[in-house]
């Protein structure tokens, strides 16, 4: 069985490259916020789109 730890150091790295996200990409916050993925993929699927909630303009 794999500890949660384990997984979350790990195994989610490949979610982490922060370019790949289409507006937080470009933004000064992507260090602290980067919205919500899971909503980004649900309302447009694809992972990497701009969170629909998210209240930044973005140049
Ligand atoms: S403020 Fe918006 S664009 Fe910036 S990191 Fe957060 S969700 Fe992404």
């Amino acid at each position: 069985m794999d500890r949660l730890a384990d997984i979350w150091v790990c195994e989610m790295e490949q979610y982490r490259e922060y370019d790949k996200f289409a507006k937080c990409g470009k933004c000064e916050l992507k260090a602290w916020c980067r919205g919500c993925p899971a909503v980004a993929k649900g309302t447009n699927g694809d992972f990497y789109a701009a969170d629909p909630q998210c209240w930044k303009e973005v140049e």
